[in-house]
């Protein structure tokens, strides 16, 4: 028989009103779902866990999520896959940073949630959270993912673009990993291969990491700020990677540069890439030494820069690792 774990790390999914004026805020998910008919006579064995402290995501943070790598790791050799249940908020950060802490997987860690609680009439907890479990045990995935709402997508590849629908996430940049229906079709030209090796984590993330947003018409204070805050940025650029190139804001960016800090460019749009030089307004940035996140997400780029700080003992290794595919997270 199968066993799978879910891990509650709080979210709506298990969230409950102590009275109807009352905010949501997550309970004993076990509770919940020890009762639910749903969860019985599966062929497999369900077991629980959650969270030393179940947190709405929105306060979500790496010691969270280096509790969630060492659950997975501590139950790895006795489960066959990972159902993580989390709120959706940052869903795609938790999932894109453990995808990095987690290397040489070779079972399924899928993230889900829901947009109302389990408990609620209409709720659309229990689709994602049976339909997560299957997936989890079904021998076929060996990546981080997320499943929510008849689509499962790669983790490291999605970002939330819903507050109001069930449909609450999206991989612009990347093809589902299953064609999800009556059926389940996974689609193995997109799955990422298990390279077979041992289960290690690595859990040093660095939060010495900050993102500038550019809008038309910041100021030198604002980008000035922001620059020298913190020794990996990203700077969050227009359509295909383009930024003023006004000769203060090029300066700024290059001593900023000389003096060792890591700037990647991620651009504002979801879907396409990003590619230095095209336009005018990108071809500075590619001759000051700004490097490229092609097509990843902000999600990705900034739990990546996280990690790859953390275990990076230079920056010449930190450049050739951030712009390399380490878990299917930037193309090729
Ligand atoms: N605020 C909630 C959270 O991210 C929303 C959700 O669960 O979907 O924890």
């Amino acid at each position: 028989m199968k066993n799978v774990l879910l891990i509650y790390t709080g979210g709506t999914i298990g969230m409950q009103k102590e009275k109807e004026s009352s905010s949501l805020k997550p309970v004993d998910f076990k509770k919940l779902t020890s009762s639910l008919p749903e969860l019985q006579n599966l062929e497999l064995r369900v077991h629980h866990t959650s969270l030393k402290k179940v947190i709405d995501s929105s306060n979500m943070d790496k010691n969270y999520w280096r509790e969630i790598a060492e659950i997975i790791q501590l139950h790895y050799e006795s489960m066959d896959g990972f159902v993580v249940l989390h709120g959706s908020d940052t869903m795609a950060y938790t999932a894109s940073a453990l995808s990095f802490m987690i290397e040489g997987l070779n079972k399924a860690i899928v993230f889900t949630g829901s947009q109302i609680p389990i408990g609620s009439r209409r709720t659309d907890a229990k689709e994602n959270l049976i339909t997560s479990i299957e997936i989890a045990v079904s021998g076929k995935i060996t990546e981080v993912c997320i499943y929510f709402e008849n689509k499962l997508l790669r983790g490291n590849r999605t970002v939330k673009v819903n507050s109001e629908q069930f449909e609450a996430f999206d991989s612009p940049n990347y093809p589902p990993l299953a064609d999800v229906g009556i059926s389940i079709k996974y689609d193995d030209n997109n799955l990422l291969k298990s390279d077979k090796l041992d289960l290690k984590i690595n859990t040093n993330f660095s939060d010495d990491v900050a993102i500038l947003k550019l809008f038309p018409g910041i100021t030198k204070k604002v980008v000035s700020a922001i620059l020298g805050s913190s020794n990996n940025i990203i700077l969050e650029t227009f359509g295909a990677g383009n930024a003023t190139n006004k000769k203060w804001f090029i300066n700024l960016l290059k001593v900023t540069i000389e003096k060792g800090v890591f700037i990647v460019n991620c651009s504002q749009c979801l879907t396409g890439l990003v590619k230095q030089g095209e336009y005018e307004t990108s071809s500075d940035l590619n001759k000051i030494g700004v490097v490229s996140s092609k097509d990843m997400t902000t999600e990705s780029a900034i739990t990546k820069l996280m990690y790859l700080d953390g275990i990076c003992s230079s920056l010449e290794e930190k450049k050739d690792l951030f712009i390399k595919s380490l878990r299917g997270e930037i193309s090729n």
